[in-house]
């Protein structure tokens, strides 16, 4: 799986649209202080579903939206097409091209897409869990999470290593496993008590 392309419009400080294609190798991207470089990574984020604004540096998810310059009204929207090279089906799909779309409007509407077809956030996810490439992985490592990772609580620590062990999805269907057997025991007790009831 190879990251092919981003496209970013109304995001931050992208009012246009702006496509980056990532060529064979390494992208580097440079630029002056304020000039947007931690936006295109927070796109990212975004486009993968972030759900926090804060984790944006922002209050609210629509101050990701283009607020607007001295020169420039603000927009309505913002966007975020991510493409995948996944030739390899790296990912569990059988699409050997797999783009996801995220948008935003400031009335508070949303939607994903996945290669055009309207998805929930929950398919997304599921999508990149344990790929090492989650919202939560440390593959989009940001300023300072160097640090929050060496400060992080053991516990903390342990999520990270077992989403890029591979083996979180699988702590997460036994969670919930665990929790409709709670749920079938209670049941279960209860027709006990009416069978006692009616005997
Ligand atoms: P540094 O090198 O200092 O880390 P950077 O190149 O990473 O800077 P960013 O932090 O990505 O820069 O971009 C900051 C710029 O994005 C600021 O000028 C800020 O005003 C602009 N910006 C952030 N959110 C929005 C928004 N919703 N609308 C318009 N501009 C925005």
């Amino acid at each position: 799986m190879k990251l092919k392309s981003l496209e970013i419009s109304g995001f931050k400080s992208f009012a246009n649209k702006t496509k980056i294609d990532f060529m064979p190798g390494i992208t580097g991207v440079v630029g002056p202080n304020g000039s947007g470089k931690s936006n295109i990574i927070e796109s990212v984020r975004w486009v993968l579903g972030e759900q926090s604004a804060k984790g944006l540096r922002g209050d609210r998810m629509a101050d990701v939206i283009f607020g607007g310059t001295a020169t420039r009204a603000p927009l309505n929207r913002a966007e975020v097409v991510i493409t995948f090279d996944n030739s390899d089906h790296y990912l569990n799909s059988s699409y050997s091209e797999i783009a996801i779309t995220r948008t935003l409007y400031r009335n508070g509407d949303s939607k994903y897409l996945l290669n055009g077809t309207a998805v929930r956030l929950k398919d997304i996810q599921e999508l990149f869990m344990d790929s090492g490439l989650g919202r939560e992985s440390f593959s989009i490592i940001s300023q300072g999470r160097v640090e929050s990772i060496f400060s992080a609580k053991a516990e903390e620590r342990r999520t990270i290593i077992e989403e890029v062990a591979g083996v979180y999805k699988y702590k997460q269907n036994k969670n919930r496993a665990e929790k409709e057997l709670s749920g079938t025991h209670e049941n279960l007790n209860r027709v006990r008590d009416i069978l006692h009831e009616l005997e």
